[in-house]
């Protein structure tokens, strides 16, 4: 695929700022590919340099992270966030916390955060932020100190007007504890609204935990009954097996689905009754076991170490895992199994070879950025919870949800057919989430 002419230089010049930074290239160059159309009807988006200054972080921030662990050892992690549009609100976004973090993740992640976050029509920002810290095999105390050294730092730069982080990958309701707590600690403030993902009695939300995989499913739903299809005999294949593979694994299930494969980073599990999901619970959030260990205390599952998860034949594939987890390969293999729907709960999780192989295929394809936007709608709840002093019902709380999530669906289809791409739901999601940002910043001027 080409760009549209004048969007070639916008490209060019975001390469050339950020050498090396392939997951952003990656992530630019999907948005800017879908912002042809856009350009040829709204030619003063592109003249009154919008794109370009979409494409350039407002702010980006790395910091020196140091800690010392159980034996006394002192290690010097690094610190990133990015903020990269405030146009719609105060900065929106996780924190990620693993070793393969570097600038070029955080700027992949914040700038598709900026139009997931407008997407949901809820005011947000987009930024995000984490560290090469690697939790895997820490202690809990460890992992406290580490926070504590990474927020002492960040504290500076965040507030509930200015930025306010969230979980991602390596980062739960552990973490924002801690980071929460030592926030507090210093600024002797109990400024809830700092902070999302918090703990059901200290400011958090009901419903946070599970919003980002019952967002995803909903999504899927809206896709299916598009197509007058609904989840009954559907087998599922949800790659992950942490916050959001587990939720959505919930979901599935709770609509009438089969969630019938779901793994970590070491392997993968089948289990042809469905997903055992008091038991991955039991594994995952409170042993932090490994998957292969459902296997062992189900033996009619099988368990396969490392291995593709999309060798497993099914009719919807939910990638929840992490960015590129899903290449050509992945994609020739979910089609030789008949898979009918690829919806993305991870971020970025397709490469573009295999989404392009999706949409020759005929597949429905739901990109990361509206289908997962669910977790980052229900922290903005927990924001407006916050700011009235207020706690919902989790029944009143996933309503809203849902309505996000059904409504996402809507515009993104929407807006798809209305510049040309009927059924294009990459498009419509870039596009609609590009137009509110781009409303918001021509308001507001230069
Ligand atoms: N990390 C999540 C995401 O990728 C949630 C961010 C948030 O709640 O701020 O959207």
């Amino acid at each position: 695929m080409v760009l549209h002419a004048q969007l070639e230089p916008v490209y060019a010049e975001l390469l050339m700022r950020n050498a090396g930074e392939v997951e952003f290239h990656q992530a630019a160059f999907e948005v800017l590919e879908s912002l042809g159309p856009v350009v040829d009807k709204h030619p003063q988006y592109a003249d009154e340099g919008i794109i370009r200054r979409l494409c350039e972080p407002e702010r980006q921030i790395i910091f020196r992270i140091p800690w010392v662990d159980d034996r006394g050892t002192v290690h010097v992690n690094r610190g990133f966030r990015v903020q990269f549009n405030s146009a719609l609100g105060p900065y929106k976004g996780g924190l990620r916390f693993h070793p393969s973090v570097y600038l070029g993740i955080i700027k992949f992640l914040g700038f598709e955060q900026i139009f997931k976050n407008s997407l949901t029509g809820l005011p947000i920002g987009g930024g995000k932020g984490g560290s090469d810290f690697d939790p895997k095999g820490r202690s809990d105390g460890e992992i406290m100190r580490f926070c504590q050294s990474f927020i002492t730092e960040l504290a500076r730069h965040i507030g509930e007007y200015v930025d306010v982080p969230a979980g991602d990958i390596g980062v739960g309701g552990r973490e924002i504890g801690y980071m929460f707590g030592q926030y507090k600690r210093m600024t002797n403030r109990w400024e809830s609204g700092v902070i999302t993902g918090k703990g059901l009695d200290w400011g958090g939300s009901r419903v946070r935990t599970e919003a980002t995989g019952y967002g995803t499913v909903y999504y899927l739903r809206e896709m299916m009954r598009h197509q007058n299809a609904d989840f009954d005999g559907m087998r599922c294949v949800v790659s992950g097996s942490g916050n959001v593979a587990i939720y959505a694994i919930e979901k599935v299930h709770a609509l009438g689905g089969k969630v019938i494969a779901a793994s970590d980073s070491a392997g993968y599990i089948v289990d042809e009754d469905g997903i055992d999901l008091e038991l991955m619970k039991q594994l995952k959030e409170v042993e932090r076991a490994r998957i292969s260990e459902y296997a062992v205390r189900k033996p009619s599952a099988r368990y396969v170490a490392g291995g593709s998860i999309w060798d497993v034949p099914c009719d919807a594939a939910l990638p929840c895992a992490t960015q590129n987890e899903l290449d050509d390969n992945g994609a020739k293999a979910l089609l030789a199994g008949g898979c009918k729907y690829v919806v993305e709960g991870a971020n970025m999780p397709c490469t573009p070879r295999a989404i392009e192989l999706f949409k020759q295929a005929d597949v429905r394809f739901g990109p990361g950025k509206a289908v997962n936007a669910g977790g980052v709608a229900t922290s903005a709840l927990e924001m407006q919870q916050n700011a009235s002093r207020d706690s919902w019902t989790f029944e009143y709380t996933e309503q809203r949800l849902e309505h996000i999530m059904t409504d996402i669906y809507k515009r993104c289809a929407e807006t798809a057919e209305e510049y040309g791409k009927p059924g294009d739901l990459v498009a419509g999601a870039n596009i609609a989430g590009f137009l509110r940002v781009a409303g918001a910043m021509d308001a507001l001027g230069v």
